[in-house]
């Protein structure tokens, strides 16, 4: 998986306006690893929420919190990356 770092605070108004909405291209899913148990499962994703998106979900395994960065291209594929949102986690 690459790995790509979003800053939160940059918006590309041309990715907007080529993000296709509402069209059935967008990816509604993604196959992913959890960063603490190692599973691999897929989480649903909310197209209609904008084409970068970071939220907190819940490992479906583990329980665990991830924080998860979605990032579509203008082609819909989503590029998803989970970061550990609980570093001070103690097992
Ligand atoms: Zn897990």
């Amino acid at each position: 998986m690459i790995f790509i770092q979003i800053p939160p605070d940059e918006d590309d108004p041309e990715l907007d306006a080529d993000f296709p909405l509402g069209d059935g291209t967008a990816d509604m899913d993604a196959a992913v690893t959890c960063p603490y148990c190692g599973e691999e499962m897929e989480i649903a994703l909310d197209p209609g929420s904008g084409p970068r998106q970071e939220y907190v979900e819940d490992c479906q395994v583990c329980c665990r919190p991830w924080t998860v960065h979605v990032a579509y291209g203008p082609d819909g594929a989503a590029d998803v990356t989970l970061d550990a949102a609980d570093d001070a986690w103690d097992d």
